[in-house]
């Protein structure tokens, strides 16, 4: 905590000094992985919030230098960019999801969220996209927009505000009907009221539309497609008449099918894809965020203890799945439902695509460079490159040897500040 007070006073510094000559930073660390490759040789210099240079030693431009932080044996990548949080959620090993949407007041789950994007930040996440504030109305609006106005540190935040979800689909459930209570979500049916909800959400300033393309309502709950596919073109249409893009929860293949030809730019979770339903996700374009570390945390509150107790069947099954979907070759988001699982311990995702099958250097670009580009933030982030924002992470040994090498962290830079400082 005392490492980030400071880094706010000198954000506040950087401020009152605005009108002198911008200040460089020089950062040598071990090597840079720049979002696709790794450099054994490169420097990188930080002139006010971007990246002056960064390249090899001997090609750098001639200008004073007034910090130098020497990174022995340490590694520096762009600051790292979570695909699915849910920020005013905490653990639901803490308080299962009925009782956060129900029991905890609007200011509370705000409160909450003050300390997990904190925690998020000085994990090393620059930049999260946040799939939906769970009952909490806009306040994922707000707490974007408090970030940016520098009142709490925090990573850059692309939010969701209510999902969208088809009547009778969504929880929380199991009331008799003479009992109302809030949904996690907000309901929309037909083209006039998804219009109408879509537009309703743009006005307040979402950055994206999440929809539940399908939900666990089937006869026996299991999971079933909800929208038809013309009301989900009609999401889309209206979306992206505003430059908005929307994200589709998604676990059965049919949902996927309908949500990938409505033209939704991710899938997320999508467990039960087939490899007819990844042909058509490459194809289209669209990415999938496995959320492998959210089953997971889910399987042991259940009780599964895991490295003692056989797999479960859902954890093997989900295993088989993302197999697949590296073989078909579409893109994979790093996202992995943090929330559910502690914030701040978003590399756990990223140790189990690995555990899972994915190389650590494809693990990495997606978490930088791959999920920049699906979330249209190229040219601003996910690089280590002249020209960008300094979203910055620096890390002890090399993660492209051991994924986990993530935990160890030894510098957060977000737009040229630091908010965890080397040691
Ligand atoms: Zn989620």
């Amino acid at each position: 905590m005392n490492r980030v007070l400071s880094a706010l006073l000198v954000a506040s510094c950087v401020v009152s000094l605005s009108h002198a000559r911008a200040e460089v930073t020089l950062l040598e660390p071990e090597r840079v992985f720049d979002g696709s490759d790794l450099h054994d040789d490169w420097i990188v210099m930080v002139s006010d919030e971007s990246i002056l240079y960064a390249g090899p030693d001997d090609k750098a431009p001639g200008v004073s230098i007034d910090t130098v932080l020497k990174l022995e044996g340490q590694t520096l990548l762009p600051g790292l960019i979570e695909g699915h949080s849910h920020v005013l959620l905490h653990p639901y090993n803490e308080t299962p999801w009925n009782d956060q949407v129900l029991k905890e007041s609007e200011a509370e789950r705000v409160v909450r969220a003050v300390n997990h994007v904190r925690d998020s930040l000085l994990a090393g996440v620059t930049t999260m996209r946040d799939l939906g504030s769970e009952g909490a109305g806009y306040a994922d609006v707000s707490v974007r927009d408090a970030i940016d106005k520098g009142l709490i540190p925090g990573p850059r935040l692309l939010v969701a505000g209510r999902a969208i979800v088809a009547t009778g689909s969504y929880g929380p459930k199991g009331f008799h009907e003479g009992v109302s209570v809030p949904l996690g979500a907000e309901t929309a049916d037909g083209f006039d009221d998804l219009i109408k909800v879509v537009r309703s959400q743009i006005g307040r300033n979402i950055d994206f539309v999440k929809v539940y393309a399908d939900y666990r309502w089937g006869p026996s709950g299991a999971a079933a497609a909800t929208f038809s596919l013309e009301e989900l073109k009609t999401i889309v249409e209206t979306a992206r008449s505003s430059g908005r893009g929307v994200a589709a929860h998604a676990a059965t293949a049919d949902a996927i099918e309908r949500a990938v030809l409505a033209g939704v730019e991710t899938i997320e979770h999508g467990d039960g894809a087939t490899p007819q339903t990844l042909r058509l996700m490459k194809k289209n374009g669209v990415a999938l965020c496995p959320t492998l570390a959210a089953g997971d945390a889910i399987s042991q509150y259940a009780g599964w203890e895991k490295g003692i107790d056989p797999e479960p069947e859902r954890i093997s099954r989900k295993r088989e799945s993302f197999a697949a979907a590296l073989d078909s070759g579409v893109d994979i988001c790093f996202g992995g439902d943090v929330g559910v699982y502690p914030h701040g311990d978003n590399v756990r995702e990223l140790e189990m695509m690995v555990e899972y099958g994915m190389t650590a250097s494809d693990a990495l670009r997606a978490a930088t460079s791959g999920n920049a580009d699906i979330f249209h933030l190229d040219g601003q982030l996910g690089r280590v490159k002249s020209g960008l924002l300094a979203d910055l992470l620096v890390v002890k040994g090399n993660p492209l040897a051991d994924i986990s090498a993530l935990r160890q962290v030894s510098l957060v830079m977000k737009g040229g500040v630091v908010y965890v400082h080397p040691e």
